[in-house]
């Protein structure tokens, strides 16, 4: 994949999407394209696959864009012991940041009971606390995701407003 361009105004969006009339009236749509959006979905659909969640039977998937076009997958793995519970967005970033990358534009996440997609999945607020940490809030991207065809866009920003980050530890 080609570098990860900061320019959220490419390429057109694919014809037959009107995301503003799937009730998504933020900004954050015309920002990200279309293209990259289906992308990123398409792989948060496959890591979902993978989701070990065999208390729950919720099973989760994303797909984190890195700014260096880089992908990074994760999936919910779950513990008998229940607390070490680790979910698909924070497996990504984890995985992400333990082989060097800390720069991100978007992720994808798609949720469902015993591997279905049956609603838009919202990461937890543990999840969007890690995003704080690597993301600049008002350009990283969430997409929450039914199909390729039905998502909605979020910047960071506005589902984790007046976020704690590390600016306000002066860093
Ligand atoms: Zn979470």
């Amino acid at each position: 994949m080609e570098e990860y361009k900061d320019n959220f105004d490419l390429p057109a969006k694919a014809p037959g999407t009107a995301l503003k009339g799937q009730g998504n009236t933020s900004p954050a749509v015309d920002r990200i394209s279309d293209l990259m959006c289906r992308e990123l979905i398409n792989r948060a659909i496959k890591a979902q696959k993978m989701s070990y969640a065999p208390y729950s039977h919720w099973n989760v998937g994303a797909a984190l864009l890195a700014k260096n076009g880089n992908i990074i997958t994760g999936c919910n793995i779950e513990n008998a012991a229940y607390t070490p519970t680790n979910c698909a967005e924070r497996t990504a970033f984890f995985k992400a940041v333990s082989e060097g990358i800390r720069e991100f534009a978007a992720i994808a996440i798609v949720g469902g009971p015993d591997y279905t997609i049956k609603d838009y999945c919202a990461p937890c607020g543990v999840c969007r606390q890690v995003m704080m940490e690597f993301c600049d809030p008002k350009k990283f991207y969430v997409i929450i995701a039914k199909s390729e065809d039905a998502y909605l866009v979020y910047t960071l920003e506005e589902i984790l407003p007046m976020g704690f980050g590390p600016k306000n530890l002066g860093k």
